[in-house]
């Protein structure tokens, strides 16, 4: 089968799978999201809202962070991991949404990605939610190791996988292989242990069908 063919099968038997979707990561306003997204870097949407939580009651504007001191908001995010460099980041990224940007989030990926720690994934994120616009497919851990294991890309690299499915999929779906991947990521097809025998991509799969072969060997009874 084509990939392209293979993509939009994946998609249908993923869309009965998952028919909505929601970020996992709670915010307000705009400013937040882009914040909570940066700290979701390493770790999971769950330590993220715990901590977002907290930060942006003690810290309820760009202002706020932008002014206060660096032992303060690293301490705000240290259980997201990094936070030295988290912290840092923040500061800095408040303080050029003030400068550069009169506190609005910036609606392309060139510009967004010139924001202190925001990379690509980050970016995508926040056009797809914030500005409803698509330059590229957010590619975190779970939509990268899924695009690998389906057979889209030899490399695991996010780069890669997002190169490659600009040019499998059409732009309008670009986001919903970013939400349907991330969600069977994180149900079925865990970065360990993937539950082959329950997915429903087994059969277009070719690392489940190498998995699936393995198992069966192992599992085989010795002949008496
Ligand atoms: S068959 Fe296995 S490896 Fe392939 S997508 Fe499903 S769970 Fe993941």
């Amino acid at each position: 089968m084509r990939q392209k063919q293979r993509a939009q099968t994946i998609i249908a038997l993923l869309e009965e799978e998952y028919p909505t979707f929601e970020t996992a990561l709670e915010w307000k306003e705009p400013w937040q999201l882009l914040v909570a997204v940066m700290l979701s870097a390493q770790t999971t949407d769950e330590n993220v809202n715990r901590v977002t939580k907290k930060l942006f009651k003690k810290y309820p504007s760009i202002k706020s962070i932008a002014q206060a001191p660096i032992t303060e908001v690293e301490q705000a995010v240290y259980s997201t991991g990094y936070y030295k460099a988290k912290a840092r980041n923040l500061k800095a990224l408040c303080t050029a949404l003030i400068d550069q940007h009169q506190e609005k989030i910036p609606d392309t990926l060139a510009t967004l990605t010139t924001l202190p720690g925001v990379g690509r994934k980050t970016a995508n994120v926040v056009l797809h939610v914030l500005h409803d616009k698509r330059e590229g497919i957010v590619m975190d851990t779970h939509i990268a190791r899924l695009t690998h294991r389906l057979g889209f890309t030899k490399e695991k690299s996010p780069t890669k996988g997002e190169q490659v499915m600009m040019r499998v999929l059409p732009e309008s779906q670009w986001k919903e292989w970013g939400d349907l991947l991330i969600q069977h990521g994180r149900k079925v097809c865990h970065a360990r242990k993937p539950q082959c025998e329950d997915c429903v991509l087994s059969t277009l799969c070719p690392t489940g069908t190498t998995i699936l072969k393995k198992r069966a060997k192992t599992t085989r009874r010795p002949e008496s």
